[in-house]
C-alpha cells in the first residue's frame, strides 16, 4: 500500500508546509507523523509540547542556546570548497562540515537544545536512547555540560560492538543500561527509554536522537537541526554568490538531512537529494533504504514509512554504517517524498566505502561512514547530470569507524 494524493493535494501540502503550518495541530505532516503512545504518556508529550511551543519562541532561549552552540559546539561550522572532488567529479562540491562540531556529528546540536529544555522543565534526569552511541555520547556531554545527571538505554548487541562510545559515555558521567529485550538493539533500546519515562513522566525528560517518534519530537528535532541550513545557505552565498543547484544528506532518522534541507525548500531552483543506506542489496533485510522499499505504518510512536513484511513484522536493516541502520524514517521525509519535493536515492556499502576513501584522499577529511552515503549519492549524481554547484551535508567524522573500516581494509 502507498499513500495515493492528487496534484492538487500535493501542491496544497507543499504550501502549507512552506507556510510554517506543518506540523498541524494533530502533529501531523499530511497523511504521517502524529501521536501514537500509550494513554499514559499522553500527559508527557502534551506536556513537551507546550514547552517547545513556548521556549522555542523565547528570545532568552534562543539566545541562551545560540551563545552555547557558538562557544561549546563550535558553530557556525565550516563551509569548505572540495577542490580535489570538483576537479574528479567535474562540479563544484561544497561540503558543510559537521563533522567539525564538539563531539563530532551533527547530534550535539539537538542534544544540546534538548538538554536546556530539560533543564527549563526542571527534570532532575535525563533519558536517552542510543544504537551506535553516538546520539548518546552527544547527549552525556550535552547533560554534562547543562548540568543534569542522565542515563543512557543501550542494546546488549550494541554495547559489545561499540565499546568504545560506551566508555567514553561513562568518562562523561553518563549511566549506560544494557537492554536485554527484544532484539537487544536500537530498536529495544527506545521501547525501554519509552518504558522508563512513562515510570516517571514529570521528573525526567525524554531526549530523542532523531527526527522520529511522536509529536513533537520530529518538529522540535528539525528545529534545533535546522542551524546547518540556515548557516549553510548564508555561506554559500558568502563563497559563491548564490545557492547550490542540489544538495545532498544521509538519511537515517533523517535529522541532519531536514536539519540541512528545510531552509532551503521554499527555493524551486534548488534540488534536494536525500541518500538512503542501500546496503549489500535490495532484498528485505539486505538494506536500511526506508523510503525507496518501505511502506507506511507506525513505529515509535508516530505513522511513516516503514521496512516491514506483509505481517507488519518490523524488518532486520542492514548498513555498514550503524547510524543508518533503523527500520523507520522521520514523517516530514515521507511528506516530502510523497510531494515530490525531495528526491530520495541510495547508496550501497560499497559505493559508501569507495566514496570515503576518495574524499580522504582528495580532501584530507575522513567523513563517517553516513556521510559517506551523501558523498556517494552525490557523485552518481553528478555523473548524471550537467557540471553544478553542489552542497553536501557532511553529517559527522570517521574516527569512529576505523575499527569497521580497519576490518575491511
Ligand atoms: C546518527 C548519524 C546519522 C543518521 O542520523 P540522522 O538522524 O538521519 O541524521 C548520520 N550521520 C552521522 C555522522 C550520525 O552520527
Amino acid at each position: 500500500m502507498q499513500v495515493e494524493l492528487s496534484d492538487l493535494e500535493r501542491k496544497a501540502l507543499l504550501t502549507r508546509l512552506l507556510g510554517g503550518k506543518l506540523p498541524d495541530q494533530q502533529g501531523r505532516f499530511g497523511p504521517f507523523g502524529g501521536r501514537y503512545a500509550p494513554e499514559t504518556l499522553m500527559p508527557a508529550l502534551e506536556r513537551l509540547e507546550a514547552g517547545v511551543k513556548q521556549y522555542l519562541a523565547d528570545p532568552k532561549f534562543i539566545a541562551e542556546l545560540g551563545r552555547e552552540l557558538d562557544t561549546w559546539v563550535g558553530r557556525p561550522t565550516p563551509l569548505t570548497h572540495a577542490r580535489g572532488l570538483s576537479a574528479r567529479w567535474g562540479a563544484e562540491v561544497y561540503l558543510k562540515r559537521e563533522d567539525m562540531a564538539h563531539t563530532g556529528a551533527h547530534k550535539i546540536n539537538n542534544a544540546l537544545g534538548q538538554a536546556l529544555l530539560a533543564r527549563k522543565f526542571g527534570a532532575k534526569q535525563v533519558i536517552a536512547e542510543t544504537g551506535a552511541g553516538q546520539h548518546g555520547v552527544a547527549t552525556a556531554a550535552a547533560c554534562a555540560r547543562v548540568g543534569i545527571p542522565c542515563v543512557v538505554y543501550m542494546g546488549a548487541v550494541d554495547i559489545e560492538r561499540q565499546a568504545p562510545n560506551v566508555d567514553r559515555m561513562a568518562q562523561l558521567g553518563a549511566k549506560v543500561v544494557a537492554v536485554e529485550s527484544g532484539d537487544r538493539t536500537l530498536r529495544a533500546a527506545i521501547d525501554e527509554a519509552f518504558r522508563n519515562w512513562v515510570a516517571d513522566p514529570e521528573g525526567s525528560y525524554y531526549l530523542l536522537g532523531s527526527a522520529v517518534g511522536p509529536h513533537p519530537y520530529p518538529y522540535l528535532v528539525r528545529e534545533l537541526q535546522t542551524v546547518i541550513g540556515h548557516e549553510a545557505r548564508k555561506q554559500m552565498a558568502a563563497m559563491t554568490g548564490g545557492l547550490p543547484d542540489v544538495a545532498f544528506a544521509c538519511i537515517g532518522g533523517g535529522s541532519n538531512a531536514i536539519g540541512l534541507f528545510h531552509p532551503f525548500l521554499a527555493d524551486e531552483k534548488v534540488q534536494l537529494v536525500g541518500v538512503e543506506a542501500g546496503g549489500r542489496g535490495t532484498g528485505l533485510g539486505e538494506n536500511s533504504a526506508t523510503l525507496a522499499t518501505g511502506t507506511p505504518g507506525v513505529l515509535h510512536g508516530c505513522y511513516s514509512m516503514l521496512l516491514h513484511d506483509e505481517h507488519g513484522q518490523v524488518q532486520e536493516t542492514h548498513s555498514v554504517s550503524a547510524g543508518l541502520d533503523y527500520p523507520g524514517v522521520g514523517p516530514e521525509h515521507a511528506l516530502l517524498k510523497t510531494i515530490g519535493r525531495v528526491t530520495y536515492t541510495s547508496a550501497t556499502d560499497q559505493e559508501a566505502l569507495a566514496a570515503l576513501q576518495e574524499c580522504c584522499a582528495a580532501e584530507g577529511v575522513l567523513p563517517a561512514l553516513e556521510s559517506a552515503h551523501a558523498l556517494a549519492g552525490a557523485k552518481a549524481w553528478a555523473q548524471e547530470n550537467p557540471a553544478k554547484r553542489m552542497l553536501i551535508g557532511l553529517s559527522g567524522r570517521g574516527d569512529k569507524d576505523m575499527p569497521t573500516l580497519s576490518k575491511l581494509a
